[in-house]
């Protein structure tokens, strides 16, 4: 018989978000009558741009005309869609990269796991805790993260991010690898200035690791904060960068994104030679992908249009304001509230000492509100909540003013 992969096996049980729709799903056939406000899963809940549908629309009708049909497109991405993310997302940041650093594809979750094929069996990975889940499923089901002990992966470096250090990640204690940083940051909505994000780049020079950027959420920044790593200086030689047109433009449900490997970012080969990863994840892409579709494509590069920037804008303020909404109410409740200024995130310190899976029942139960708790993003999660600015003005205010009514 096959043999399965046997880091499956080590994945704790059930998924973070399975287990809150279970209970919420419990909770709604014990109480028919309650008007559930769902703050929970970071999913966008406002339509596609105008422009963006059109030129869907438009290129969707191309396809179906034999002069302007189109099989299978360049695996790396169309030349318009290339040249539009250089120009709009670098160029204007005064970034400067090459169109063969950039990696079309079907969007940032796949990108953060699947770079890891480019990584030895053996590479130390670092992540900040709490974190986005994916960096670390990814790579315990490659078997890097070692074993799941008690509320952690024992091969995996977690550098703490919590009230006491403001959310700054320490630099790892030990050698790693890989460095996994987000920012925005998914979950807790806060963000990292330039000099704070130099001692990584710094970091990985000098001791040979490779930073993994994750900026899905970088659309959200209205501080001065960084929309890439590249404007942190020698970024280029140590970090790749994954984007996304989710968050973006709300495209989840569409799917697009790209990553970026400057030709700068290297790795050791099998007789100690450098060897550039931009090279291997075109070999890689050669070999496992076909490039996004069309339609889709031509969907992305209409973001960067003058109406569909404009739009896609107008969304994000939507959103920001709702950020706005809660995390004021919340700390007019008397909250202890971070991030919700430079993303759709608001993370809560848990009341009375709750831990977060308590404070998620009680939200449910007394207000019937659905959040995320803390701990499903790593052992320093525990003792905070994630809410969310991805609903309507009318629900978010609904939500809000139920909890400061108390
Ligand atoms: N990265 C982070 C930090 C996210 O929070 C998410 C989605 O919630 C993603 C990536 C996924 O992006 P995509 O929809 O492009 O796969």
């Amino acid at each position: 018989m096959l043999k399965v992969n046997p880091n499956y096996e080590k994945l704790p049980g059930s998924y973070l978000f399975a287990e809150i729709a279970r209970r919420v799903k419990v909770y709604s056939q014990e109480n028919p009558q309650a008007n559930i406000i769902r703050l929970g899963i970071g999913d966008v809940t406002r339509p596609l741009a105008p422009a963006v549908v059109e030129a869907m629309e438009k290129a969707a009708r191309e396809m179906g005309q034999a002069e302007t049909f189109r099989g299978y497109g360049p695996d790396y991405g169309y030349d318009f869609l290339i040249d539009a993310i250089l120009q709009n997302d670098y160029k204007a940041l005064g970034v400067d990269i090459a169109p063969d650093e950039i990696f079309v594809s079907d969007g940032a979750k796949c990108d953060v796991s699947n770079v890891q094929e480019l990584f030895s069996d053996d590479a130390v990975i670092a992540v900040t805790d709490p974190v986005y889940p994916v960096y670390v499923d990814s790579n315990a089901m490659a078997g890097r993260a070692g074993s799941y002990v008690t509320d952690r992966w024992d091969r995996l470096c977690y550098l703490p991010c919590q009230e006491e250090n403001g959310f700054v990640p320490p630099l790892p204690d030990r050698p790693v690898d890989v460095i996994y940083l987000c920012y925005p940051n998914n979950p807790t909505g806060t963000t990292l200035t330039k000099e704070q994000l130099k001692p990584f780049v710094d970091y990985a020079k000098e001791k040979g690791a490779i930073i993994i950027y994750d900026a899905a959420y970088k659309a959200f920044i209205t501080s001065g904060a960084p929309r890439s790593i590249y404007e942190v200086e020698g970024a280029k030689d140590v970090a790749i960068e994954c984007c996304s047109f989710s968050k973006t433009a709300g495209f989840t449900g569409t799917r697009c994104g790209y990553m970026v490997i400057p030709h700068g970012v290297k790795g050791l080969g099998a007789q100690g030679q450098p060897v550039e990863l931009n090279a291997m994840w075109k070999r890689r892409m050669g070999s496992k992908f076909n490039g996004v579709s069309y339609p889709i494509q031509r969907a992305a590069a209409a973001v960067y249009s003058k109406d569909g920037w404009a739009q896609c804008m107008d969304t994000i303020r939507g959103y920001l304001e709702n950020a706005r909404i809660i995390r004021e109410g919340l700390q007019k409740a008397g909250y202890t509230v971070y991030g919700g200024v430079d993303a759709p995130y608001i993370w809560m310190k848990t009341p009375d000492g709750l831990d977060s899976w308590s404070f998620f029942d009680k939200l449910l139960r007394d207000y019937h509100i659905v959040g995320t708790p803390g701990a499903g993003f790593g052992p320093c999660g525990e003792g905070y909540f994630r809410l969310t600015a991805f609903n309507t003005r009318e629900n978010t205010e609904e939500a809000l003013a139920r909890i400061v009514r108390g």
